[in-house]
């Protein structure tokens, strides 16, 4: 139909040629090439974003593993940064508060770490955010762990040490079953002059041949604090400390020999000035004489201490 179409006329009950003008026919024309693009258009959308390819799918497919992935890595790093937590504070509440060591501080263990930028040339996916996450948390408790290691090296060398002194210190008793001093601490009548002088000890009246013990670990020194002392051990205990033993009836140990906390060193005796079979046990700090009764704090009751205690503030006549 080149030239135009028929149209039924009523009146004359017959189909008549019409003629179309030009401007009619390139409308026409106009119209049918824009359904033409709109169609294809329409051909390139579904084509693109409503099939996928199988690469696409496969694609898919793969992204949707990977954030899987990521957010199990996620999980477990999370998991770990909780364990952690818990050593730190251990660490801060248990362990330093024990070798009274100062806390970690907080900017040790989460320090301001710089952001990553390289991510930012990656596809803004979910999963490359999720992937960024993981990264910045691993970073994180990276530090944590670096610091935590630091931190228990310290608190062992300081364990070391403290262990070390606290066996340097006079903490037991020289003699078992010890749960008085005959005489105690201070200004006390001395046998002989009967005047009240210093007491640079404590008495303990004890049966001739009754063990004495080193009451802290040290080596056995060559001083002979003078023939009014009898038999007489001296320990060098490190720390300033020293520790006293007279009166003995035999001693078991040399000089120069070391000795362990708890080691037999002699036995009770009447040696030197005694006025009877008993130890005089003396606690040396720097250069000075101190009550070695504050010093049985270890592998005693507190009732046997304070009967200890009370034993040793009577005023009454040393056995020197
Ligand atoms: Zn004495």
């Amino acid at each position: 139909m080149p030239n135009g179409f028929y149209k039924f006329n009523p009146k004359t009950l017959s189909f008549e040629k019409v003629k179309l003008g030009f401007r009619h026919i390139a409308k026409r024309m106009v119209w049918v090439f824009l359904s033409g693009i709109a169609f294809g258009l329409l051909f390139i959308w579904i084509a693109f974003y409503v099939i996928d390819s199988p690469k696409e799918k496969l694609l898919e497919k793969e992204n949707n593993e990977l954030k899987a992935e990521v957010e199990e890595l996620n999980t477990r790093i999370d998991l770990m940064s909780k364990v952690l937590l818990d050593i730190e504070d251990r660490d801060d509440n248990v362990y330093r508060t024990i070798l009274e060591a100062d806390p970690v501080p907080a900017s040790e263990r989460y320090p301001l770490l710089s952001v990553r930028s390289d991510g930012d040339s990656l596809s803004r996916s979910e999963a490359s955010a999720m992937l960024k996450e993981a990264n910045k948390k691993a970073d994180k408790l990276m530090v944590r762990l670096a610091a935590q290691t630091k931190s228990l090296d310290e608190l062992e060398q300081i364990a070391d040490k403290k262990s070390e002194m606290l066996n340097c210190i006079p903490a037991i008793r020289p003699l078992k079953n010890m749960y008085s001093v005959t005489s105690g601490f201070g200004r006390r009548y001395h046998p002989v002059l009967k005047t009240l002088r210093s007491h640079t000890g404590v008495d303990i009246a004890a049966p001739k041949g009754t063990p004495i013990y080193a009451t802290a670990d040290g080596v056995v020194t060559s001083e002979n604090p003078g023939s009014g002392y009898g038999i007489c051990v001296v320990i060098k205990h490190g720390y300033t400390y020293k520790t006293l033993y007279a009166h003995m009836s035999k001693k078991t140990v040399k000089a120069g020999q070391k000795v362990k906390r708890g080691q037999l060193i002699g036995y009770v005796g009447t040696s030197g000035m005694a006025t009877g079979s008993h130890l005089h046990y003396e606690v040396i700090k720097g250069d000075q004489r101190v009550n070695p009764v504050y010093y049985f704090y270890s592998d005693i009751t507190p009732e046997e201490y304070n009967a200890i205690l009370e034993s040793s503030k009577k005023v009454n006549q040393s056995l020197s």
